[in-house]
């Protein structure tokens, strides 16, 4: 077990933060191009409630490029992916990066692990061995529509009721389609934005009925926002994004006042699960939100 976030940097104990309970159970939601202040506005009370119930941070930041592959690599694997040449051709043609990644470092603690999505290309975020489950959801449909992000929800239940999970990642990717088709902050984009909370609801009423409220650690996060009918460059606009998660070892009714990049919540994820964090991460857990150890 660990004694505390290690800076891999000094390879030093950075601090006496302790994870009060290990997390049985973690998930990772991912709600493609979700801007802070579009949360803000919208109906949101899945959301509202874990960040009464956890921690969040109104400004963490992706990279750059803004866009939805570099950002998915650099949460998963711990690093600034395209500052670190992971993306391949212009930052946008990534393969699987040859370092660890959370569901790999997961999968090899002998944790189980499922990723449940639907757009395909988001496979590159873990080695394909990894994953005990995995469920990609294509509509072959150019516009998605919100059933696409329900469908995913639905099966990522479905396995969670008759798997014995530990780690579930879900990508939704309703938001950022109707981004790009209608614009960022449109009716039709807050619209998918609800939707995406009603999903994030049914999961946080799921883990209710496993009776794994209180062993889950939910976080729920973004890639990127957006402006106008894309993203991708270095606004804040595009570069500001919320990041938010609930659970053991994590403070209640907590605004994160320090910076969170993208590439922290590999190493959040991996603490909260009492995983040693891979030499090869630049990001670190975010302590600031963990709770202390009495
Ligand atoms: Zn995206």
């Amino acid at each position: 077990m660990n004694q505390g976030p290690v800076n891999n940097r000094t390879g030093e104990n950075d601090g006496a933060v302790q994870p009060a309970k290990r997390a049985e159970l973690l998930v990772l939601c991912s709600i493609d191009g979700m801007r802070p202040d579009a949360l803000r506005a919208a109906d949101t009370p899945a959301m509202d409630s874990i960040i009464a119930r956890g921690a969040i941070c109104w400004h963490a930041r992706t990279v750059a490029p803004s866009e939805t592959l570099p950002a998915h690599l650099s949460m998963f694997y711990g690093v600034d992916a395209p500052a670190r040449g992971l993306c391949g051709e212009g930052g946008l043609t990534p393969g699987r990066p040859r370092i660890p990644g959370l569901l790999d470092i997961a999968h090899e603690a002998g944790l189980k692990v499922g990723a449940f999505y639907n757009w395909g290309p988001m496979c590159v975020i873990s080695q394909p061995d990894s994953l005990d489950v995995s469920y990609y959801i294509n509509q072959r449909r150019r516009h998605r529509t919100a059933t696409d992000d329900d469908a995913v929800v639905r099966v990522a239940i479905e396995h969670l009721e008759t798997m014995s999970l530990n780690v579930i990642y879900l990508y939704l990717g309703v938001l950022d389609n109707e981004g790009h088709q209608e614009g960022w902050m449109s009716p039709a984009y807050m619209a998918a934005l609800e939707n995406a909370d009603r999903c994030v609801g049914w999961l946080v009423e799921a883990i209710a009925r496993l009776g794994k409220t209180d062993s889950t650690v939910l976080m729920v996060v973004t890639d990127h926002g957006g402006r106008g009918y894309a993203h991708g460059d270095e606004s804040d606009e595009c570069m500001i994004i919320p990041w938010m998660m609930a659970g053991p070892g994590i403070k209640q009714g907590y605004e994160i006042t320090g910076p969170v990049r993208i590439f922290d919540t590999a190493p959040t994820a991996a603490w909260l699960l009492g995983l040693d964090l891979p030499v090869e991460w630049d990001g670190c857990p975010v302590t600031e939100a963990l709770a202390q150890q009495c």
